[in-house]
This record gives structure tokens, C-alpha cells and sequence, in this order.
């Protein structure tokens, strides 16, 4: 059977991050893809103009008539701009429930413009969160769900990472990336385990859309894989994306990754 997967994000028209590359990766990996759009971006690679929110009616209206009509294995859950969006589909999830859910905690581009209005951190925490099969926090989306400092090492990231999943979620990725270290450790925890998963750092700017790849990897997997072999996977995928990103040569600033 078809993994059937659906993205519900924002759209990044020049096709490196959001729906457009969760699409892409879905499509990549095997799984059907669809999506309900909660705001579309003005952006390049060279960062994000304005940001234009979907009425929640109108997300809740586009899964709706989706859910009705097509059995969905998975989610992957990527921007979501404002509280009012976090609520809407936290409602829908309860309503209607999907086996397997992926909440990449999005909050601000790499450029720096805001993705989620700083008063929409704590409906994700309190409403989303406890619905997910696994979130995908790099460590500034880390601290500010937990309202803490920064982690500034691997100790500091797996206690944040704990703090996170006693909020109720079923598995965290905590993503190193920001780490100053040579590699890049990501942490998978559960309730019984805990993983340490390395990859060594790419000598590329080209890393536009990178969380919401790894997300949506990990989404299209899930339905089929054990959760560790989703998350390995997913990695092995991203790394193959980053690693070839100097190939594709679009645009002038910070350019996506190939896959
Ligand atoms: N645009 C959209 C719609 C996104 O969902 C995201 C990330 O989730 C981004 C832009 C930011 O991508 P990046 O920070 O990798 O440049």
C-alpha cells in the first residue's frame, strides 16, 4: 500500500523550504503527497518579503475536505504562523486522528524573519506537542518551547530534550546543528532510549529548507519503518541533500539544499 503523507505548512515559492520541499521529499522517498497550505511566503534565497496567513477556516476547510475523501498514514506539521492557525489544526488532529504525526517546530527562517508570532510558542507547547508522534526542535526552537537559555552543549541538549518529551510528546529529535562542534549530534529520545546520531558538518551556505526536508523525511518513513529507522533514514537522506547542494547553483543568497 501507498504511504499516504501530508504536509500542513507554509509555501516558500522559491521551492528550497516549507510544502514545496516536504513534497519533494515525500515524493523522494515513496510516499503520496498532499498538502494544506497555512500561509504563503514571499521569498527567495535570499530571505522572506512578507508572509500572508491562511484563515484558519480556510486550513481547517482544506483538511477536511481532504480527510473525508483520502486516508492519511501521515503529517508533517511545519509553519504555522499564529495562534490562531496552532489551535485550528491542534482541533483538527483531535478530531480526526492520523497514526503518525511530525511537528517540526518551525519558528524563524535562517534569514531571520519570524515564521510564528512569539505568542503562538506556547499554544504549540501546550496544544501540539502532546499530540505528536515526534517532534523536531533545533536548540533555539528547544528553548524557547522550555522558555530556558540556550543549550550550549550536549548535556545541556539531552536534559532539554527530556524537559521536552514530559511535555507529553512520544519521541524528540533534538537537532545539534547549532552546536559550535566539527559534527553535528542529534539526540532521538524516547521514553526507554536514548540515541546519539552524528553527521559531520558540509562545507556549504547552500542549506535553505533543511529542517523542514528532514521533517518531512521523517514523515514519509514513519508509516513503514520502525521510529529509529524513520529518524536514520531521514538523516541519510537530508545528508545526501546537503551534500550535493553546491550542484543545483539557484539564486544569490542562501540556496537549497538537491533532493
Ligand atoms: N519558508 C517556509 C514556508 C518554511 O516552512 C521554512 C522552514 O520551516 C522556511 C521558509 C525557512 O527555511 P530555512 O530556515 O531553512 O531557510
Amino acid at each position: 500500500m501507498t504511504t499516504v503523507a501530508l504536509t500542513i505548512a507554509g509555501s516558500d515559492p522559491s521551492g528550497g523550504a516549507g510544502i514545496q520541499a516536504d513534497l519533494k521529499a515525500f515524493s523522494a522517498l515513496g510516499a503520496y503527497g498532499m498538502s494544506v497550505i497555512t500561509a504563503l511566503t514571499a521569498q527567495s534565497t535570499q530571505g522572506v518579503n512578507g508572509v500572508h496567513a491562511v484563515p484558519p477556516d480556510f486550513v481547517e476547510a482544506q483538511f477536511n475536505t481532504l480527510y473525508q475523501d483520502i486516508h492519511i498514514d501521515s503529517v508533517k506539521i511545519g509553519m504555522l504562523m499564529n495562534k490562531e492557525i496552532v489551535t485550528s489544526v491542534a482541533h483538527l488532529l483531535n478530531a480526526n486522528p492520523i497514526a503518525n504525526i511530525v511537528l517540526d517546530t518551525v519558528m524563524i527562517a535562517k534569514g531571520g524573519h519570524p515564521l510564528l508570532k512569539a505568542d503562538a510558542i506556547s499554544a504549540i507547547r501546550d496544544r501540539l506537542l502532546p499530540l505528536a508522534t515526534i517532534i523536531t526542535p533545533n536548540l533555539p526552537e528547544a528553548a524557547a518551547l522550555l522558555d530556558c537559555q540556550e543549550a550550549k552543549n550536549e548535556d545541556e541538549m539531552q536534559r532539554q530534550g527530556y524537559k521536552l518529551l514530559k511535555l507529553g510528546c512520544q519521541a524528540v529529535l533534538m537537532k545539534g546543528g547549532h552546536l559550535p562542534s566539527q559534527e553535528s549530534p542529534d539526540y532521538l529520545i524516547t521514553d526507554n532510549k536514548i540515541i546519539r546520531m552524528t553527521s559531520p558538518r558540509i562545507a556549504t551556505k547552500n542549506t535553505h529548507g533543511t529542517g523542514c526536508t528532514l521533517s518531512a523525511a521523517i514523515a514519509a518513513l514513519l508509516p513503514k519503518h520502525n521510529l529509529e529507522d524513520a529518524v536514520k533514514q531521514a538523516k541519510n537522506y537530508l545528508q545526501g541533500a546537503i551534500e550535493h547542494a553546491d550542484s543545483l547553483k539557484i539564486g544569490k543568497g542562501i540556496g537549497p539544499t538537491h533532493h
